[in-house]
C-alpha cells in the first residue's frame, strides 16, 4: 500500500523552518496539490523516499543526472577529491581540464567562466552582453526560464511585444522595463520587435529548445531568424543551454540545429550533480570579462574543486562513449512512442514532445508551440496522471510546464514498466 506518511510529517516540520518547506518552489508539489516525497537516496535510474517507496526517476534532479544517480566513477572521483580539501579559492589544474572538455563538446565556447548555478550563468552572460554592446535592453521569450535574477523574472504581456512587467514582488519596475518579451517560436513578433527596438537591444536570450514550458522544440526558421536579426542589429545571441546542453545532442541545440550563438550558458549536466555552471563564447567577447577586461564577474566558490571533479568525471564518461547520446535518445523515443500509443488506445488527446533526451507529455489535442499552448493544456488530466504514476513508482516532474529527462541507466525493462503504469493511468482518466 503506497503511503507518504513520513514524508507528510517531514514536510510539516520543514515548513516551520523554510518557506513552503523547501529550498526551491517547484519541489513543494503545489502545482499538483499534494505533499512531496522526501528523498533519502538515489542510485542508477531509481530514487527512494523516507517512506520506503522506490521510483523510476524521470526528473533526475531536474536534468543533471544523465549518467544516472551515484554513478560509480563519479562517486569514486569525488571520494578521492574531498580528501585533498574542498575549496581553495585559488586556481587549479582541474578548471582548465573542465574548460577544455566543454570546448570539445561545444567548440564555440572558446573561453568560459565557471559559476555556481544556471541563474548566475545567465545573469553574468547578460552583463557581458550589455557591457560589450553598450546597450541595456534584452529580449526574452514568454515561458522561457533563465533562472531568478531580477531582469529575467519577467513574463509576457499580450500583443506582439510588451515592455517587461516584473513577475515577482521585489523586482524593481525599472529593471524589468529593459526586458522585452515576445512569444516563443513567433518569427513575425521578433522581426517586428527588432524593427522598432533593434538599435537598443544588447542581446536575445533563448532556450533554443524550451524546457520550462514543458519540452517545446524551436519551429524551423526560428533560431535562424534570431541569428540573422541579432547579427544585423549588432546584438548578441545567447543560447541558454542550461537544460538542453548535452540533451538536445552531444553538442547541445547549437550542434543539433547548426547555429552559432555568441554566448552559451550551461549548467546542470556540466556540474555532474554538483552546484556548477558556466558561460562562454568567443575569445573576443570573453576577453572583456574581468580581470582580462572591465566587465566584473566573480565568485568565492566558482571553479570549486569538488564541483569541477564531478563535472570532469561526467563529461569524461560522456566523451569516452560516443554512442551514449544516441542510446539515451533512442530510449526517449521508445518511451514517447509508447506513451502516444497507450494514450491513443484510450482516446486521450496528448502531445508527447521530445528533443534528444528531454520530453513532456502534454494533455493537449494540438502541438504545443509556445507558452499559451502549454497553458491551454488539460491541467486536471495532468494532475490525475501524475498522481497515479507517483503512487505506482513512476517519478515524473510535478507540473505540466516541466520537461522530463532520460538517463543512460533507464533500461528497456524500466521503460516497459513505465508504459504499463501509463496505460493504467490513462484508463483511469
Ligand atoms: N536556465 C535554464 C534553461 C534552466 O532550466 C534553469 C533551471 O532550471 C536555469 C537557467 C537556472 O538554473 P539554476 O536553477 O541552476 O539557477
Amino acid at each position: 500500500m503506497y503511503t507518504l506518511e513520513k514524508s507528510k510529517q517531514a514536510f510539516l516540520e520543514a515548513k516551520a523552518y523554510m518557506p513552503g518547506g523547501v529550498n526551491s518552489p517547484v519541489r513543494s508539489y503545489r502545482s499538483v496539490g499534494s505533499e512531496p516525497p522526501f528523498i533519502s537516496s538515489a542510485a542508477g535510474d531509481r530514487i527512494y523516499d523516507i517512506d520506503g517507496n522506490e521510483y523510476i526517476d524521470y526528473v533526475l534532479s531536474w536534468g543533471p543526472m544523465i549518467l544516472g544517480h551515484a554513478k560509480s566513477e563519479v562517486v569514486a572521483a569525488l571520494q578521492e577529491a574531498v580528501l585533498r580539501g574542498t575549496s581553495y579559492g585559488a586556481p587549479t589544474l582541474l578548471e582548465t581540464e573542465v574548460a577544455k572538455k566543454i570546448q570539445a563538446f561545444m567548440p564555440h565556447m572558446e573561453m568560459v567562466r565557471m559559476v555556481n548555478s544556471g541563474t548566475e550563468s545567465t545573469m553574468s552572460a547578460l552583463r557581458v552582453a550589455r557591457g560589450y554592446t553598450g546597450r541595456d535592453k534584452i529580449v526574452k521569450f514568454i515561458g522561457c526560464y533563465h533562472g531568478h535574477s531580477d531582469c529575467l523574472l519577467v513574463k509576457a504581456g499580450s500583443g506582439l511585444a510588451t515592455f517587461g512587467v516584473p513577475d515577482s514582488p521585489g523586482v524593481p519596475a525599472g529593471v524589468a522595463a529593459d526586458t522585452l518579451t515576445v512569444p516563443y517560436n513567433d518569427i513575425e513578433a521578433i522581426r517586428d520587435l527588432f524593427q522598432k527596438e533593434g538599435h537598443a537591444i544588447a542581446a536575445v536570450i533563448v532556450e533554443p529548445v524550451a524546457g520550462n514550458m514543458g519540452c517545446v522544440p524551436p519551429v524551423p526558421g526560428f533560431l535562424e531568424t534570431l541569428r540573422e536579426l541579432t547579427t544585423a542589429h549588432g546584438a548578441l545571441l545567447i543560447f541558454d543551454e542550461v537544460m538542453c546542453g548535452f540533451r538536445a545532442s552531444s553538442g547541445g541545440a547549437q550542434k543539433k540545429y547548426g547555429i552559432k550563438p555568441d554566448l552559451t550558458c550551461l549548467g546542470k549536466i556540466v556540474g555532474g550533480g554538483l552546484p556548477m555552471a558556466v558561460f562562454g563564447g568567443s575569445r573576443e567577447i570573453m576577453n572583456h570579462v574581468a580581470p582580462a577586461g572591465p566587465i566584473y564577474q566573480a565568485g568565492t566558490l566558482s571553479g570549486n574543486p569538488i564541483a569541477m571533479t564531478a563535472g570532469l568525471a561526467t563529461l569524461s564518461i560522456l566523451q569516452q562513449d560516443p554512442t551514449v547520446f544516441k542510446r539515451i535518445e533512442q530510449a526517449t523515443d521508445m518511451l514517447c512512442e509508447g506513451l502516444r500509443e497507450r494514450a491513443a488506445k484510450y482516446n486521450i488527446p496528448v502531445q508527447v514532445q521530445s528533443v534528444g533526451s528531454m520530453f513532456t507529455l502534454f494533455f493537449s489535442d494540438k502541438p504545443v508551440l509556445n507558452f499559451d499552448d502549454a497553458s491551454a493544456c488539460d491541467m486536471e488530466a495532468f494532475k490525475k496522471f501524475f498522481h497515479y504514476n507517483l503512487s505506482h513508482g513512476i517519478y515524473y516532474a510535478p507540473s505540466q510546464y516541466e520537461s522530463n529527462f532520460m538517463s543512460a541507466m533507464h533500461s528497456p525493462q524500466d521503460i516497459e514498466k513505465t508504459l504499463a503504469v501509463a496505460e493504467e493511468a490513462f484508463a483511469t482518466l
